[in-house]
């Protein structure tokens, strides 16, 4: 379904990110992924999809938070591969604490990573993209995109961000066979998730069951898990030429929590 298309997923070395460069490349889409980690396993990686799907396969060491570097991923792309016909700005950090003790470098790297970059990414792909009269922008966002929790002001303020910059550039777009649309995950189990225990159990004063269950799982009616190729599946469809008229659309995938 994607052969001849070129996927580059920011913070794809892990969770959701990796599920979706993998189902990207299981379309035949050429990958790049990008993102944090070891340096053996990150190649392993790479290489064992380019073999298990036959495609090409890049990696880009680029950060997140500084936007020069961001550009520079988006010129290697198109200079190595061709172009980058669907982005996924999907990278992301959490971190919780209440408002008066939130530190201002982490109000600050949250803004920069899950929600300036991206906007440098964007930025630097959508030219190609309108040259092409093809592109597919997915802005991995969050239920918190819709709703908020205490205690994690810079991410939901980004993910609030992110849904703003999906609706505006997918107006700008819409008349070059561009669309550009946020999937909003409620709680997926990855590292992201695991993180966040400690802390919360910390500013909740509650246990490591008390918190998966009455504050995670409390969040979703389903009382499960999202599932990374549940969010994986959903972010190939909206990349399939059925998809072409859904745009600008903010897409909850989170067991009915932003229903409540
Ligand atoms: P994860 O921790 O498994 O993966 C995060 C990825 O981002 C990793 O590849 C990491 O290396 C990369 N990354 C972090 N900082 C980076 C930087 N400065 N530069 C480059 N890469 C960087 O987390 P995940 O749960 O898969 O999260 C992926 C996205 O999904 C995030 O935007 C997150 O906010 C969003 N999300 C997650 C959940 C959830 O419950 N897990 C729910 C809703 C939304």
């Amino acid at each position: 379904m994607l052969k001849g298309k070129v996927a580059l997923v920011t913070g794809s070395t892990s969770g959701i990110g990796l599920a979706i460069a993998r189902a990207y490349a299981r379309q035949g889409a050429d990958i790049v992924i990008n993102g944090f980690g070891d340096k053996d396993a990150i190649e392993k990686e790479r290489a064992g999809i380019a073999s298990e799907f036959g495609v090409r396969a890049h990696y880009s060491g680029a950060d997140m938070s500084k936007g020069e570097e961001i550009a520079a991923m988006v010129a290697e792309a198109q200079a190595k591969l061709g172009g980058v016909d669907i982005l996924v700005n999907n990278a992301g950090i959490q971190f919780v604490s209440p408002i008066e003790d939130f530190p201002v470098e982490k109000w600050n790297q949250i803004i920069a990573i899950n929600l300036s970059a991206a906007f440098h990414a964007i930025r630097a792909a959508v030219p190609g993209m309108k040259a092409k009269k093809w592109g597919r922008i997915v802005n991995t966002a969050s239920a918190h995109a819709l709703v908020a929790s205490p205690f994690k002001a810079a991410y939901v303020s980004a993910k609030h961000g992110i849904a703003g910059l999906t609706k505006t550039v997918s107006l700008e777009t819409a008349t070059f066979g561009i669309t550009v649309n946020a999937i909003c995950p409620g709680y997926v189990w990855t590292p992201l998730v695991e993180k966040q225990i400690p802390d919360t159990m910390a500013a909740r004063n509650l246990t490591r069951e008390q918190v998966i269950n009455d504050v995670l799982l409390h969040a979703q009616p389903t009382k499960q898990f999202v599932t990374v190729e549940e969010v994986a599946d959903l972010a190939v469809y909206l990349a399939s030429d059925s998809a072409r008229s859904i745009t600008g659309a903010i897409i909850p995938i989170d067991g009915g929590w932003t229903a409540q």
